[in-house]
């Protein structure tokens, strides 16, 4: 058997390896020059500094079920954790921490460290199971459905309901909220508080680490156990239209939904391409690369040893800043995701000298400028930053999507990330990944279990198409 797959994403190379790992002819092609979609790292500053294009920070690469079972370590691929896995400072000079320990977490939350404790202990004692459940199709049957349920009673609810009836002062909140944050969508949403629990549990049980080298480095050894296994990948190959692919018993897109409706054209029903055309955006992001003559100077000591900071103040700020974006506006604070990975891995830049990247939420295909906005919220917490600037890179939404046709109109998520749409995503069926009844299987972020670096779309695309073929 053999099988073409459309894009080097980690979904797409997670898909090929499964396929090869059961003795297909897999064969991946990627339009850009360099493998590896989000997961890749560049000098996009100045000479000597190594950047992230787009993922930073992997807590669900390393839990990633799939990831877990392959050699990548044997390619060179290594972990680096920061001290903490994430910081949150506030405006009186303090932070809030989530610590790779509960207990110390907890103690730092002061008074709401019990509840801190009582919300997350149950949930991490069980987090392999828990992971193995929601990072799949939500419509399915499962192993643990009390543990689901359990789970399902906190995930479904609004992330500043849960934050607000758990918590009584300011920093366990806006912690809470800087994690639901990551979903991009409004705080009051139902399952906002979804991402929160599912990034909190996986800090505490595997952390949130970063590849020595840059985000490649995970690519890279993804190629290369690919290679390993008979695959083969392509660059510099964007595929226009599946009548130029070789005849192969199946395809997979790791495109976008809305790329995946446009190349499967009439070999898919009506009905199915104006469901993918009409899939929903999720927001834009604007982001901001820097080269550093020094350390970010932060207020709060605890956040420069913490390879991610979040960045927007109390639950209510951020709160606010992420309706903004949800109903067009672009917010005047937005909420700030900061990685700083050279603090932990002095490799991506000269000695002494620092990276960091920071992002934030827009509107869709907004073309507003948002290096001023994000440069104050950083101030605000480190003051002097501004004097630490070597160089900045910015990346618009449109510049993202030229960099990587799926992250369109600078959507980073493959599509909407509402509960709805993680139920149905691209459409509501226990198999999503099969693109009708023909031989076309979408694998990329636009399917269950959604965006990050997991490989776990890229899996279950397989796996479904392994079964139909009667192989799996
Ligand atoms: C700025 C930013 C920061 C992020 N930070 C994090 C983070 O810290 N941690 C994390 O886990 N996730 C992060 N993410 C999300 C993560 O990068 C994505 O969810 C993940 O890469 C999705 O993987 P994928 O394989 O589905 O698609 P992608 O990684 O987007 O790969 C798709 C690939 O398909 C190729 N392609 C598309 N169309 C064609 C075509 N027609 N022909 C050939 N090739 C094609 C593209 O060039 C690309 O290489 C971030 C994303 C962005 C943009």
């Amino acid at each position: 058997m053999n099988s073409v797959t459309v894009g080097s994403g980690p979904n797409g190379l997670a898909a090929a390896i499964t396929l090869a790992q059961a003795g297909w002819e897999a064969r991946v092609l990627e339009a850009q020059p360099t493998l590896g979609g989000g997961a890749r790292s560049m000098e996009l500053t100045l000479p000597g500094f190594v950047h992230d294009h787009c993922s930073a920070i992997h807590p669900l690469a390393i839990g990633s079920p799939f990831f877990r079972d392959l050699p990548l370590h044997v390619y060179g691929l290594e972990w680096v954790h920061s001290k903490y896995p994430l910081a949150h400072p506030l405006d009186d000079g303090t932070a809030a921490v989530l610590h790779r320990s509960i207990e110390q977490t907890e103690a730092g939350l002061k008074e709401d460290g019990i509840a801190y404790g009582n919300l997350m202990r149950p949930l991490v004692a069980q987090w392999e199971a828990l992971a193995n459940e929601f990072l799949q199709p939500l419509l399915h049957v499962s192993y643990r459905p009390f543990l689901m349920a359990r789970f399902g009673l906190l995930a479904l609810r609004s992330a500043a309901g849960l934050a607000s009836r758990c918590f009584r002062q300011e920093p366990a909140r806006a912690l809470f909220a800087g994690l639901a944050a990551h979903s991009m969508i409004p705080l009051e949403a139902p399952a906002s508080a979804a991402i929160a629990l599912v990034l909190g549990i996986f800090g505490h049980a595997v952390g949130w680490p970063l590849p020595r080298g840059g985000a490649s480095r995970i690519s890279e050894a993804l190629a290369e156990h690919l290679r390993a296994l008979g695959g083969a990948i392509e660059t510099g190959r964007k595929v226009t239209s599946l009548d130029h692919l070789p005849k192969t018993d199946a395809i997979f897109l790791d495109t976008s939904v809305w790329q995946a409706a446009e190349l499967a054209g009439k070999r898919i029903s009506p009905g199915l391409r104006h469901k993918l055309a009409a899939f929903p955006h999720g927001p834009s992001i604007f982001k901001i690369d820097y080269a550093l003559d020094r350390r970010i100077p932060w207020k709060a000591p605890e956040c420069g040893d913490a390879a991610t900071v979040h960045l927007g103040g109390t639950l209510a700020e951020i709160a606010f800043a992420e309706r903004e974006v949800a109903r067009g506006r672009v917010p005047v604070r937005p909420f700030l995701l900061l990685a700083q990975p050279t603090i932990c891995d002095p490799t991506r830049a000269p000695a002494g000298q620092h990276t960091a990247w920071a992002y934030c939420h827009i509107p869709r295909s907004n073309n507003a400028d948002m290096t001023q906005a994000i440069e104050a919220q950083i101030e605000r917490f480190a003051p002097g930053f501004g004097r630490c600037i070597l160089a900045r890179h910015i990346s618009r939404p449109q510049s993202l999507q030229a960099a990587n046709a799926s992250l369109d109109g600078g959507d980073i998520s493959g599509g909407a990330c509402d509960l709805w749409h993680l139920l149905a995503r691209p459409s509501l069926s226990a198999n999503p990944y099969r693109l009708g009844r023909t031989h076309l299987y979408l694998c990329s972020s636009s399917t269950p279990p959604g965006g990050g670096v997991h490989g776990m779309c890229g899996y279950h695309a397989a796996r479904q198409a392994l079964s139909v073929l009667g192989r799996g």
